[in-house]
């Protein structure tokens, strides 16, 4: 089986601060291993789950995306870090993978409660919607993943951020490591214990994709034609997206762009291309 896996860093036991998960800052190299062992334990938890061969593939998504140490990763996994890459949170992933983990994710700039909520962007995006449901990175993320008919089968964060990519793949398996109280306080599990949910979490998800004979789910909510709305932090935002092909304004709301397309995968890259579009006057 091939699993591929996108990292995030807000997700993870223990983080509260923007300060946690940033290089340079004090407490980073403390987080940093926090989160190489939770991305690990999911490796495990899918290497427990037998099933013959596995390969794993970790696409770093966090800040500067180069988070982990690769000569600690499990499993023997690839590894993909660095910046600019054209399908950002889930570069790499291609349909020759049986599987998504989504490790360390955080709740959509909406959602509440959640710690370091976000969606892409927070200086320039408010809100995003797929088919008039609120999506966070998780759901954005999995119009990539269902594009290529891979299933997402794994999400770790806290509570919220398991709702909102339950709204989107009621199968995937939750491992939920922290209560978020606020947009910068959460009650967190011990990591070891963390830990231990995440691993049971993925052996559960991979086995039962075993059982399924490698099936391909589909996920709720994203039907043949995917409407996308994406709320922008003011007009200029709005009005700069729409340079954009297939990027339209709202009829009454001026902060609210529209993207349609049949094709997810493209539909992904024109968001993915508005969210860098839009950074250079958020910024
Ligand atoms: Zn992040």
């Amino acid at each position: 089986m091939k699993i591929f896996i996108s990292s995030d860093m807000e997700g993870t036991a223990g983080v509260v601060d923007w300060d946690q998960c940033r290089p340079g800052r004090h407490d980073y190299e403390y987080y940093r291993d926090l989160l190489q062992a939770e991305v690990n334990a999911a490796i495990e938890g899918a290497l427990e789950a037998g099933g013959g061969e596995h390969e794993f593939l970790v696409n770093d998504s966090h800040g500067r995306m180069a988070n982990l140490r690769p000569a600690q990763l499990a499993g023997g996994a690839s590894y993909l870090s660095g910046r600019h890459k054209p399908m950002y949170m889930m570069q790499g992933l291609d349909s020759s993978f049986d599987a998504v983990f989504f490790v360390s994710y955080h709740g959509s700039m909406t959602g509440a409660p959640a710690t370091l909520s976000h969606t892409y962007n927070p200086a320039a995006i408010a809100e995003v919607r797929l088919g008039g449901r609120v999506a966070g990175e998780s759901g954005i993320n999995s119009l990539v993943a269902t594009g290529l008919g891979v299933p997402v089968v794994l999400v770790t964060g806290d509570q919220t951020t398991a709702a909102e990519l339950e709204a989107f793949w009621p199968e995937a398996k939750q491992a939920v490591v922290k209560r978020s109280v606020s947009r910068f306080a959460a009650e967190s599990l011990h990591p070891d214990r963390a830990c231990a949910l995440i691993r049971a979490a993925a052996r559960d998800a991979v086995s039962s994709l075993a059982r399924v004979g490698g099936g391909r789910p589909p996920s709720r909510g994203l039907g043949a034609h995917v409407e996308m709305s994406v709320r922008m932090r003011n007009p200029d935002l709005a009005e700069m997206a729409t340079w954009l092909e297939r990027v339209e304004p709202d009829e009454q709301d001026p902060t609210v762009v529209h993207l349609a397309d049949t094709d997810r995968i493209r539909l992904y890259r024109t968001f993915v291309t508005l969210v860098m579009l839009t950074r250079g006057i958020a910024e």
